[in-house]
């Protein structure tokens, strides 16, 4: 699959909820309005739709949400997509998390042929942690943490910088995390959907917080590459690595490779543009195109890049949809 400026397109990510069990200030507002269930895909269409990008060139799959381990008998899904890596078609099925359930998952996903997930936590504060997610209770997350790592799976720590949370506690989550064999990396916070707080007042350009970093700790470029966005930097003091995903001050929109899968059958062809296409209508017969026809049209259409804006106080989201609805 390649779009109109030369792009492969070679990782689905796939949110299987918008529901989650926080309430992250910068993600969703506290009241939350969540699809109604009856629209969301079954196991089966999820399973049919991403086997289908899987047969034309997919080899990256990321399991997301909403929270993905919230959704009723998530493992049936995951058991079932992971016949695709036994087959070798897929080099890769992975999991972004907020690890508040991971505990009691652990071992299933190890045993799903998962072997790296993305964990995403902003402080190391417990009440800041309670306040960023708005309830969260950090102990859960940790002993997540912990059970992943006890059964073999390795970690990425994602934590959305955030101007007044944890803009100063970076440096301390990082040497937490390298100390632990965690790499960690950083995300600049994006207008998606209304939060019910201004992102203005959160975001905080990651370029100041590396030069705040740079003050106590030596950075250098890292050759790592995981064929996403984030540029990493391997830090001298511990050994590790902290990777930096710049959405609103650098673009990466030229290398991108990714097409997204909403819960309920949207394929966007972009984070940050409005333009989809409805895949559940093409599975239910609601529309004369098959399923491979629709997929082409959409990768055909996939734009260039992203137009994020966060440059005056209160602005509207750039797109009105929530992240957890796009799959972060
Ligand atoms: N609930 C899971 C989690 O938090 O890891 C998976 C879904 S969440 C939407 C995926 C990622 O998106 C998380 O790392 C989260 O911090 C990030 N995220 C959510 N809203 C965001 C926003 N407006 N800007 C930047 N990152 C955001
Ligand atoms: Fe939930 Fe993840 Fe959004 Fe936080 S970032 S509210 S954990 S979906």
């Amino acid at each position: 699959m390649v779009d109109p400026f030369g792009r492969t397109v070679t990782y689905l990510r796939l949110s299987v909820t918008d529901r989650c069990d926080l309430r992250c200030t910068y993600c969703m507002p506290e009241r939350m309005t969540f699809l109604p269930k009856e629209d969301l895909l079954s196991f089966e269409e999820l399973d049919e739709i991403a086997t289908a990008f899987i047969t034309r060139g997919v080899t990256k799959l990321r399991i997301t949400g909403g929270e993905p381990l919230v959704r009723k008998d998530i493992f049936q899904l995951i058991n079932s997509l992971s016949r695709h890596l036994k087959s070798g078609a897929l080099d890769e099925m992975t999991l972004t998390t907020n690890a508040t359930q991971l505990a009691r998952h652990a071992q299933a996903l190890w045993d799903a042929g998962i072997r790296r997930i993305n964990v995403s936590i902003d402080s190391l504060n417990p009440e800041t942690f309670a306040r960023v997610t708005r309830g969260g209770d950090l102990s859960k997350v940790l002993s997540g943490i912990r059970a992943a790592q006890a059964v073999g799976l390795k970690i990425k720590l994602n934590c959305v910088a955030l101007k007044h949370e944890n803009a100063s506690e970076v440096s301390d989550m990082m040497r937490w995390a390298h100390h632990r064999g965690i790499d960690m990396t950083l995300i600049e916070a994006m207008p998606m959907g209304d939060s019910g707080e201004d992102r203005f007042d959160q975001y905080v350009a990651l370029a100041q917080i590396r030069a705040d970093l740079e003050k106590q700790l030596s950075l250098s470029p890292s050759p790592h590459k995981t064929g996403g966005p984030a540029h990493y930097y391997d830090v001298a003091q511990t050994g590790g690595r902290l990777g930096f995903i710049t959405p609103m001050s650098h673009k990466f929109c030229a290398s991108c490779n990714r097409v997204r899968l909403t819960c309920t059958g949207k394929l966007f062809m972009c984070l940050g543009q409005d333009d989809e296409s409805d895949l559940r209508a093409v599975i239910r017969g609601e529309r004369d195109v098959t399923l491979n026809e629709a997929i082409d049209a959409a990768i055909g259409r996939k734009p260039e890049a992203h137009d994020f804006k966060i440059d005056a106080p209160g602005q509207a989201p750039s797109v009105s949809r929530h992240m957890s609805v796009t799959g972060g």
